[in-house]
């Protein structure tokens, strides 16, 4: 779906009218041109002949039925997964993938395992929000954030994304203002100083996983490149530049890194800093395991007595493998 192939179909066309088949697609949702009906037969025809808006698609919902995985197939073969997660809030937040696989082989992760095929294009970034948006209004709601926490490291796509986000942000799109955006990353210090020069107030969420270098190298291969110094001189610079919280992502790992002592070197990293941690049991694979109640408890008790903020991820799609680490598609 290039949805800048519109203007060009529409070229000769008055600007409302590029207007009107813009709202059918991205706010009236339609998939099928017939559905159209204000515009002229002929226009529907071409249309429908130049602009398809089909998107080739295979859904999977959760038993809680709070999660809806798409595995969706992309234009040259590729297949890449996308999540949507209903909260009790309300909020339904859209958790899209960046790229086809990952390069930065994060040894607890199922995409990193893929290795890394190619970026996605911001359309086709859009496209997964546009299609739990056609899902969604059957039930009279709408996807209000999207998180790019899904397969692929969107630092390394940065130009892709911060397009997808601005096209979204766009009232005549989906309208989704720039605090509703959270980029997740790996630990790219480069991309993060990108953000830092973005003028749109975007959501930074930055993957810690391990307090300690040795640990972080095993688990995140990353931090041979920017070690937590670096990456935390980083987010720093990020908090006193833009005076926005950041969310260091902690996943805990059964007997890998969830004893008191990373407890500690975790509150230190986040003392006096203007962030948060978000604390999530690992979900399940071949290679890890999660932690006993107990021990996440112990865990979450350590933080709570010294005051660092935190917050527990509700956990979302385990059952159908949509979890973080879970997501792994890139068929051909
Ligand atoms: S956790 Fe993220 S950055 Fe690491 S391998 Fe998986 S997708 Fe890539």
């Amino acid at each position: 779906m290039d949805f800048k192939k519109i203007d060009k179909i529409l070229e000769t066309a008055p600007s409302f009218r590029r207007a009107q088949v813009k709202r059918f697609i991205f706010k009236n949702l339609i998939e099928d041109w017939e559905e159209a009906t204000s515009l002229s037969k002929d226009l529907r025809a071409l249309m429908s002949s130049k602009f398809s808006l089909n998107i080739e698609h295979q859904r999977s919902e959760s038993k809680e039925n709070n999660t809806t995985k798409e595995l969706i197939t992309l234009e040259d073969g590729f297949q890449i997964e996308t999540v949507l997660m209903r909260h009790e809030d309300g909020r339904n937040t859209v958790c899209v993938s960046s790229q086809v696989g990952c390069a930065l082989g994060c040894d607890f992760c199922a995409t990193g395992k893929l290795g890394f095929f190619r970026n996605l294009t911001a359309n086709e970034i859009v496209m997964q929000v546009l299609l739990f948006n056609r899902l969604l209004k059957k039930e009279g709601k709408q996807v209000t954030n999207v998180v790019y926490m899904g397969m692929g490291e969107p630092m390394l796509n940065y130009e892709n994304v911060i397009n997808s986000i601005h096209f979204m942000n766009n009232k005549d799109v989906f309208g989704l203002g720039a605090r509703k955006f959270s980029i997740s990353t790996a630990g790219v210090v480069e991309g993060i100083k990108k953000l830092i020069k973005e003028p749109m107030e975007i959501n930074l969420a930055v993957s810690i996983h391990a307090p300690n270098d040795k640990l972080r190298t095993a688990l995140m291969p990353i931090n041979k490149k920017w070690n937590l110094k670096q990456l935390f001189t980083a987010i720093d610079e990020y908090i006193a530049k833009t005076n926005r919280r950041v969310m260091l992502e902690y996943t805990l790992i059964k007997n890998v890194n969830d004893s008191l002592i990373e407890a500690a070197q975790l509150k230190e990293l986040a003392r006096n800093k203007l962030c948060f941690i978000n604390l999530i049991t690992y979900n399940k694979t071949k290679f890890y395991a999660p932690p006993s109640s107990a021990v996440v408890k112990r865990f979450a008790d350590y933080l709570e007595k010294h005051r660092v903020a935190f917050t527990f991820r509700q956990r979302f799609g385990h059952d159908i493998a949509a979890a973080c680490g879970q997501l792994a598609r890139k068929k051909k």
